[in-house]
Order: C-alpha cells, then structure tokens, then sequence
C-alpha cells in the first residue's frame, strides 16, 4: 500500500505498525444503544514513515462528520500531576525569557486554561486560543481570555492583523494532533515577536518505539514526531529550533523552543538529540523495523496472562478509562468477556461501553464490593500514582498488572 506524505508529499512505502481496523479511541458507547453498538464504526490504524522528511503519520484522516459527538469534555485541570506541570513551565519560562506586564503569551489548545493562569497569578497578559467553546467558558471563569477558533496560518494572520503578537507560544500535545502541520507551525512564525520564542511538547516517537507504547497510536493522532522530521519543518518555514528538553511526560516527550532565526543562542543539546536519533537509525528505513515483532510479543503475553487468570478462576478488571486504554484493547482484542469492568474516575465515562471492546465503565468504589483478584492498569505512565491510590485491593489479595513495555504483575 502506498500514501502520500502529509507533509512533504512524498510516496511512503514502509509500514512502522498496522493495528488493524478499530474504532475511535474516544467514542464511548451507551449501554442502552444495542444498536449504535451494533453500527460502531471502525477505521484502518495503520502508521506508516515517509522516508524523505521521517515524518511517522497515520493513512487515515477521518471525515469531521464520523468523529463521535462527545458528551463528555476532556479539562486539563482534571489532573493535578499536569497541573503542577504547568505551574512549573509558567515559573521557569517567566524567569527565563524575562517576561512582565508588557509581556504576551499565547496558548493553543489553552483548553480550560489550566496553564495560562499560571502567567495570570504573575501578572503577565495571556491569550488563549482554543476551539472546544466549553473549556474556553471555563478558561474565561479563571480570568483567562480566551478566542473560540481552531489554529493555523489563516487564523494566526487574523490575530496579527487584530493588533496580536506574542513573546512566548505555547502548544502543548497538540501538533500530533493536526492534520496540516506545515499551516500550524507557520501559523506560530505569524504571530511570534523577533524576539519571540515558541515551545512544542509531543511525546517522542523515540520513546514510543523503545518502550512499545503503541496504545498511544489512535486515529485523532495523526503524527509520530522525532527532531530530525521538527529540525526540516521548522527550516522550511523559516524558524530555527535553538535548546530541546527531555520531559518524563506521557512516557517521554521533547519539549522543542523555537525562534526567528539567530534570534537565540542555539543550546548544544539540539545537536546531542538530533546525534541520539542518528544513533538510533531515526533517518534510515532500518530506524524503523522490528517494531510490529515488539507489538506482538506485547498482546501474546497479556494473552497469555488472560488465559492463565480464567484457568484459575480469577477475575480481571481494567483501571482507566482513556484512549490509550482503547487502543490497546482493541488491538489486542480484548472483550468484555476477558476483562469483566474498567473503573474510571471521570464520571462522564460510568455508565459507559469502552468503544469496540464494549467493556462496561463504573465507579472505582465499586472495587471493593466487586474484588477482582487482578487490576490492569491501561494509562500505565499513571501506574505508580495509581497503585498507591488504589492499595486497598491488597485486602483481598488482589494484585495490579501493566501490559507496556512488558507483562508485569505486582
Ligand atoms: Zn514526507
């Protein structure tokens, strides 16, 4: 099968993983719609590397009307790890690039305003720029003026002809998420000071291969990114990326700063990341092999434990009810026959059907009436926070589970 670069527009022939054909990650079912179930729709999640630019990306780009109508809104500020995240991004950027109250910073995908009101508390203007007009009400309610628009050149251009520009942008895993990537980043070179500076975060595909995360592949999240592919788009359009950071977040991420060119001093750690995916074949098909083998191993070994838990009699239930979660079991075809219920804590979700594998979602008090002998943990980068909010299945012998990299009961 061969596709078109999204980017550079190139034919790809290599395939990094085919997951086969799945539903939306996040189109949760309801339990009185036998029919909807029955209509639910799957889409090929296939990813494949574009050997001109290494731009890893999804084939499919789903029609807008197929996009599950969500009842339920994602907040940012749901999650008090990413919350302090933020606060420390606002303190160290602050300090570092010197801004005040003739500062601006801009947020796309500011979401409910979970991170700008840290630049508020420190009396630095903000903008946010968020299309979902729910989060953006309560990003208004924290004091954190927010524009209703989705993001790219065109919309960047009508900013700056409004009188906006910025000192510091922000896009915080959201540039996997666009389909026309090239318009996105161009849309920053638009709207940025000369002295402007502008950070990306995005989980690292580094990470994503060397750890076989691929239950964060799913069909919104169109692009895979490494520095070599960020270092020829940000060329191309005239930028220059001057320091990266690695970031422990979603199992690994860079956090990229850019600029008008020569307009900072670039850090020597550029160069040592871009060597370290050199190292790692991050510029040759070969990068890229051996990744569907690691994949496999992963789904034959929980399997295996699936196999062994009904053997014995024991029961297995699911924590956490994301679109990691999803991805994961529909690739490894997981039903509700295999994992009884998954608790979540978003109540939203309760009541729910877990898309393809049709798993009911209820409260985690239900825990302790229910007592599974095994918890699998489906966001495992949370597994550590979960085991010790969750240490009262001890009581009757119950043990956690995480499937990535590797099967590990605890
Ligand atoms: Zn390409």
């Amino acid at each position: 099968m061969n596709c078109l670069c999204r980017f550079c527009q190139k034919t790809m022939s290599q395939t990094l993983v085919d997951l086969g054909e799945t539903p939306l990650a996040n189109s949760y079912l309801s339990t009185n719609h036998a029919e909807s179930m029955a209509l639910e729709k799957r889409f090929p999640l296939r990813v494949m590397v574009c050997n001109s630019c290494w731009l890893a990306q999804t084939t499919e780009t789903i029609p807008a009307d197929s996009i599950f109508k969500q009842d339920y809104a994602y907040l940012s500020s749901y999650s008090s790890g990413w919350v302090a995240h933020a606060h420390r991004y606002a303190d160290e950027m602050s300090k570092r690039f010197d801004l005040g109250p003739n500062s601006k910073v801009v947020e796309i995908a500011s979401n409910d305003g979970y991170l700008l009101q840290h630049f508020v508390a420190l009396n630095i203007p903000v903008l946010g720029v968020e299309p979902a007009g729910a989060a953006a009400a309560l990003a208004e309610r924290v004091g954190v003026p927010t524009r209703v628009m989705f993001f790219d050149e065109t919309s960047a251009i009508t900013l700056r002809e409004e009188g906006i520009t910025a000192d510091l942008m922000v896009a915080n895993n959201v540039l996997a998420h666009v389909p026309n990537i090239r318009s996105f980043v161009a849309g920053f070179k638009t709207l940025m000071n000369p002295n402007g500076v502008a950070t990306f975060e995005f989980p690292h595909i580094a990470s994503l291969m060397g750890s076989v995360q691929f239950d964060t592949i799913y069909h919104e999240h169109y692009s895979y990114l490494s520095l070599t592919f960020l270092k020829k788009l940000v060329s191309e359009i005239g930028m220059s990326i001057f320091d990266v950071e690695k970031l422990p977040t979603h199992g690994g991420s860079l956090r990229v700063f850019i600029c008008h060119p020569n307009a900072h001093c670039k850090s020597s750690a550029v160069d040592n990341i871009l060597a370290q995916e050199v190292a790692i074949e991050l510029d040759k098909p070969a990068g890229y092999e051996g990744f569907t083998a690691k994949v496999n191993k992963v789904t034959f070994d929980f399997w295996t434990f699936l196999a062994k838990a009904k053997a014995h009699g024991k029961t297995v239930a699911g924590y956490g009810a994301a679109a990691k979660g999803n991805t994961f079991l529909n690739v490894a075809k997981v039903g509700s026959s295999d994992i009884d219920f998954v608790v979540d804590l978003n109540i939203q979700k309760q009541g729910k059907l877990l898309p393809g594998s049709h798993i009911p979602v209820i409260s985690p008090k239900k825990l302790t009436e229910l007592k599974p002998d095994y918890l699998v943990i489906l966001p495992w980068n949370l597994a550590d926070e979960i085991i010790e909010q969750q240490q009262g299945i001890r009581e009757w012998g119950g043990q956690f589970v995480t499937a990535i990299p590797e099967l590990r009961i605890r």
